[in-house]
C-alpha cells in the first residue's frame, strides 16, 4: 500500500500515520521527523534547515526530494510507504511523480485530512510527544491513560515542539494555504482520491479511511 497523506499542520496526519503504519506494516515517512531528526543529530542539513522550520516556513525543495529519494530505496519501503508531510508544493507533487514512475511503481490513494482552521491553533499548541518512542499526545485530545507515563511504551518524559508555538503556527498555516493546498486538485484529478473530515475521533477518522481503503463504504 503507498499512500499520501495530506493536510493542514495538526490535522492529524502523523497521528492518522502511526496507525496506518501498524496496521498494514509500512513505515510512516515524515518529512518533518526526519529534519527533526537532523536538526537534534546537529547534521550539516539540520544546521541548514532549523532556523527555517522554527519560522514555519517550508525548507527548499531539493534538500526534501533528495530526503525522499534516498528514504525511498531502504528495504523498508519495498511493501509501500505512508508519506506523511511530503509532497507540499507542486515541484515537490513534480519530482514525486518522477521517483515513482522510475521505480515503476504508483500510489494507491491520496488521503487529504480537512479540519476546522479555527480549531488547528488549539489542537497544535496542546501538543507533546513521547521522549523515548515518539507517539503523539494533546493536552485535551488525546492524554496518556496514565498522566506522565506513556501508553505506548512507559516512556515518562515528554516534549513539544520548538514549531508548535502559536507564534510560529500562523507561519505554517499559511505555508500550507499558499504552497501545499494548491496541489490537492492535481491529486484529484490524477488517481485514487479521499477527502476526510478530521475533526472526528481518532479512531473514527481512521476508521472512515481504512474503510475506503478496503473498499468498504458506511
Ligand atoms: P511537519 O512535521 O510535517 O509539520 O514539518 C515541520 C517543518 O518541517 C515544516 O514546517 C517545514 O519547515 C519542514 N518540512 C517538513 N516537510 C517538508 C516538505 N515536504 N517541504 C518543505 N518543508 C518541509
Amino acid at each position: 500500500m503507498r499512500l499520501i497523506l495530506l493536510g493542514p499542520p495538526g490535522a492529524g496526519k502523523g497521528t492518522q500515520a502511526q496507525l496506518l503504519m501498524k496496521r498494514y506494516g509500512i513505515p510512516q515517512l515524515s518529512t518533518g521527523d526526519m529534519l527533526r531528526a537532523s536538526v537534534k543529530a546537529g547534521t550539516s542539513l539540520g544546521v541548514e534547515v532549523k532556523s527555517i522550520m522554527e519560522s514555519g516556513a517550508l525548507v527548499p525543495d531539493d534538500l526534501i526530494v533528495r530526503l525522499i529519494s534516498d528514504r525511498l530505496c531502504d528495504s523498508d519501503c519495498l511493501n509501500g510507504f505512508i508519506l506523511d508531510g511530503f509532497p507540499r508544493t507542486e515541484a515537490q507533487a513534480t519530482s514525486l511523480d518522477q521517483m515513482l514512475s522510475d521505480r515503476g511503481i504508483s500510489l494507491d490513494c491520496v488521503v487529504s485530512i480537512t479540519v476546522d482552521q479555527r480549531a488547528l491553533v488549539d489542537r497544535i499548541v496542546g501538543r507533546f510527544t513521547c521522549k523515548s518512542c515518539g507517539i503523539g499526545y494533546h493536552e485535551t485530545l488525546n492524554r496518556p491513560r496514565v498522566e506522565g507515563v506513556c501508553d505506548a511504551c512507559g516512556g515518562k518524559e515528554f516534549f513539544r515542539r520548538d514549531d508548535d508555538k502559536a507564534e510560529t503556527v500562523m507561519a505554517r498555516l499559511t505555508a500550507y494555504i499558499q504552497q501545499t493546498a494548491p496541489i490537492i486538485p492535481y491529486y484529484k484529478e490524477k488517481g485514487r482520491f479521499l477527502e476526510v473530515n478530521g475533526m472526528g475521533e481518532i479512531e473514527v477518522v481512521q476508521e472512515l479511511i481504512v474503510n475506503d481503503l478496503e473498499g468498504r463504504s458506511k
